[in-house]
């Protein structure tokens, strides 16, 4: 199997052969970077961290950290570039007890750094001859379905953007599947499960789906693959990390991380404290990359664990297991396969 995420990572670090040296040293200098960039532009990080000097690993580990009702209460002081460099904006509701919602902001080239991760992520999946249907939000310009169709464009796939199903449409979905020949699907789990349970034994020939955005239940796992035979790949990712963090290898053994782009930390919730490659805790990420937006040690409410040892499709990419809910600790919703857990 081509590593091509590996083949992508080495090119964006501009060396010939990817070692885990190579992208660590690479990280602590972006990490670096970032901070500068960020105390020097946004009254927010000048404030958390300006008086802060980052030279080591060790030093970037007693950063305080980040969090959402950061973002709910002072996200605009977060934003580094002046509002004519920003060109989507991306409202979420937060169900915080003020309720105020979190707005992320991108410029044109941090949505091109999620481009080009889709476009090299989903090789993993997709080739030219492959038609792929979307079933994410994507009528809006930037939204998640918008930029994978871009980068699906970009290997040479066909996309068919159908934006995220509602209540009546698994008909038409199907319709559509078997009409245009869908042979990839990018989907949340329960809505691709709903639809391969509907399909009762046409003739679509599925290769392979990417589910997103939603916790995979072996359930949701089972009634595709039943159905469809095909290979199932995941996707991790939030709005706050440019939409794409990580996706499964054909191996379907945790996600590959996008380690040019995000830093990824695994901590205590309880002491903040880094835990060791292996350990369940929450996921913390800093982005290496963005100018619009960037975010330090934010804390995402994700649970989940790096897999310690290297993949078997020959990757040196760290890689991230299953992420669960926050609410879920310490294994907790391992034990619940049949719930869906929306983020
Ligand atoms: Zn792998």
């Amino acid at each position: 199997m081509e590593r091509y995420l590996d083949i992508w990572t080495a090119r964006k670090l501009g060396v010939a052969e990817l070692t885990r040296k190579n992208i660590e040293d690479y990280q602590l200098e972006k990490i670096k970077e970032t901070l500068r960039w960020a105390v020097a532009n946004s009254p927010f990080y000048r404030g958390r961290y300006g008086a802060a000097e980052v030279r080591t690993w060790e030093d970037f580990r007693r950063l305080p950290f980040t969090c959402p009702q950061d973002v709910a209460s002072f996200g605009g002081d977060m934003v580094c570039l002046p509002q004519s460099r920003i060109s989507r904006i991306v409202t979420m509701e937060t169900s915080g007890t003020e309720g105020r919602p979190k707005r992320i902001y991108f410029t044109e080239e941090d949505q091109e750094l999620t481009i080009d991760f889709f476009h090299n992520g989903m090789r993993l999946l997709v080739d030219p001859s492959d038609t792929v249907i979307i079933l994410m939000p994507c009528r809006r310009p930037g939204s998640i379905g918008d930029l994978l169709k871009e980068g699906l464009e970009r290997l040479g796939a066909k996309t068919v953007p159908y934006g995220l199903p509602s209540g009546g449409d698994d008909e038409t979905i199907l319709q559509l599947m078997e009409e245009r020949g869908a042979t990839c699907c990018v989907a949340l789990p329960t809505h691709l499960a709903a639809l391969a349970e509907k399909d009762g034994g046409r003739r679509i020939s599925m290769k392979t789906v990417l589910l997103s955005a939603e916790y995979v239940s072996a359930e949701s796992r089972e009634k595709i693959q039943n159905t469809w035979g095909c290979k199932i790949f995941e996707h991790y990712g939030m709005t706050e990390m440019g939409l794409g963090c990580a996706v499964s290898c054909e191996e379907l053994s945790g996600c590959h991380i996008r380690e040019s782009d995000l830093y990824l930390e695994i901590i205590d919730p309880e002491t903040g404290r880094v835990l060791p490659d292996g350990e369940e805790g929450e996921v913390v990420f800093t982005t290496l990359t963005r100018k619009g937006m960037p975010f330090i040690r934010y804390r995402t409410g994700d649970w989940s664990s790096f897999l310690k040892k290297t993949c078997r499709c020959g990757s040196i990419l760290k890689r991230i297991s299953r992420v669960g809910d926050r609410n879920m600790q310490k294994g907790a919703w391992k034990k619940t396969p049949g719930q869906d857990k929306k983020k």
